[in-house]
């Protein structure tokens, strides 16, 4: 991208574009249209060549080697933690711990934390619209301790009924457990305010950042959450790979998660001393390339500039749903007056996976189903809907194509 690029105010759509070697290739004869950002986002040259420079320049295993390799491996790694530290306004880098992505944070949460805190009859909060990564880990946490999980309905719109909520929360409330943005719907949930609320109930907050961090500006010492997870591979980075943020005080007094190789300090047959925060989570030989690269996604979104991607999302999500609107029988899922990123829709009479189909034929890829949130779906009395997803790669004319293919596919199957 040239230094013009970089310095105007708007984003430079195209300049962009041609940092995404993907964006190069055509599907059954067409140009790639991709809008399934939400599932995974493509990834820059600059990542695909950080993850080739390491094992073609520096592969090693990290944190015990003395030779070159593994020093340059290590740094590589450690600087990762460094800007992820800043990225989401952590107070220190050992509140970082990488993790394979959002589901396997909230799974260390619940198996340490959980486990070691949550008695019969305490209670967990989630939401209706949670992704099943943010239900199930609490599910079979509720049914092993004898808690009980609690759900806030949501409107008509898919915001949350904070009314309901504050009812719910109680002196049982141990844990609030809470999507920052709807994968689903796009909504984007006030999660300062929940916190306030479960703050004075005594309650901890994790708050899953799968959504929300590739679009907003993440400060977790502003949002005061107790744990924030993410994964990589939605934020322009590689898939294995994510992130927990915990509190300082909280990491050190749970209990370990995966033990072996590299969350101990010293081994007896007798008794283990394990390591310093973040280590004590990150037993074995963590995704080194993956964590490495994705320092580069990082670099990618500061560079661009976070306020810059989100203006240009923002346009494109509101040109897509006055022009979805338009579509005869068509209705969009998720209403709600925050929203970001995601556009779900259903059409009358005819099945999202079928929609689907005849979009891929045109090259354009979006994602049909329940979207990992059947008790979303069912809240809306639907199957699934069919979603488009954006990312800062994306154009007015894509949602152009979008729409006529959609035109299109709806005249056949009508
Ligand atoms: N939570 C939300 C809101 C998500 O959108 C996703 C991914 N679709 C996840 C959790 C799970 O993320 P991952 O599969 O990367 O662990």
């Amino acid at each position: 991208m040239t230094q013009t690029a970089l310095l105007s105010k708007k984003l430079d759509v195209y300049a962009i574009r041609k940092l995404f070697p993907i964006l190069n290739r055509e599907v059954k004869g067409r140009p790639l249209i991709y809008l399934d950002n939400a599932a995974t986002s493509q990834k820059p040259q600059s990542v695909i060549d950080a993850l080739v420079n390491y094992y073609t320049g520096y592969n090693a295993n990290i944190h015990r080697g003395i030779h070159t390799l593994a020093e340059e491996a290590t740094a590589a790694f450690e600087a990762t933690r460094d800007l992820v530290k800043e990225f989401i306004h952590a107070s220190s880098r050992e509140e970082i711990v990488f993790t394979r992505g959002t589901t396997e944070g909230i799974n260390l949460v619940a198996s340490t934390w959980g486990r070691k805190n949550v008695k019969a009859g305490d209670e967990i909060i989630i939401s209706t619209m949670e992704h099943h990564s943010n239900i199930v880990p609490w599910q079979i946490l509720c049914e092993e301790k004898g808690a009980i999980l609690k759900v806030i309905p949501i409107s008509d719109e898919g915001e949350l009924l904070l009314d309901e909520y504050e009812k719910l929360i109680s002196p049982k409330t141990r844990l609030v457990s809470i999507m920052h943005v709807s994968n689903a719907l796009g909504t984007v949930n006030p999660v300062k305010k929940m916190i306030e609320v479960a703050r004075k109930a005594g309650a901890l907050v994790l708050v899953d950042g799968a959504q929300s961090v590739v679009h907003l500006d993440i400060d977790v010492q502003e949002m005061d959450c107790d744990f924030f997870v993410f994964s990589a591979h939605k934020l322009y980075g590689p898939t294995g790979t994510g992130v927990l943020y915990g509190k300082r005080k909280l990491l050190e007094s749970m209990p370990v998660f995966q033990a072996g190789g590299e969350m101990i300090k010293e081994v007896t047959f007798e008794k283990t001393w394990y390591n310093d925060l973040p280590y004590k989570y990150e037993a074995g030989t963590p995704n080194i390339a993956d964590t490495i690269a994705f320092k580069t996604a990082l670099d990618f979104i500061n560079n661009t500039g976070k306020e810059k991607i989100r203006k240009h999302e923002d346009e494109l999500l509101s040109y897509a749903s006055i022009q979805l609107e338009k579509v005869p029988g068509l209705k969009i899922i998720g209403k709600a007056k925050e929203k970001i990123g995601v556009i779900s829709f259903v059409v009358e009479h005819i099945h999202p996976q079928d929609i689907g189909i005849l979009l891929d034929n045109r090259g354009i890829a979006v994602r049909t189903g329940h979207h990992c949130a059947q008790p979303l779906m069912k809240r809306f009395g639907i199957s699934g809907t069919t979603r488009a997803s954006l990312a800062v790669y994306n154009t007015k004319e894509e949602i152009d194509e979008l729409i006529y293919g959609l035109q299109k596919a709806i005249k056949m199957l009508s």
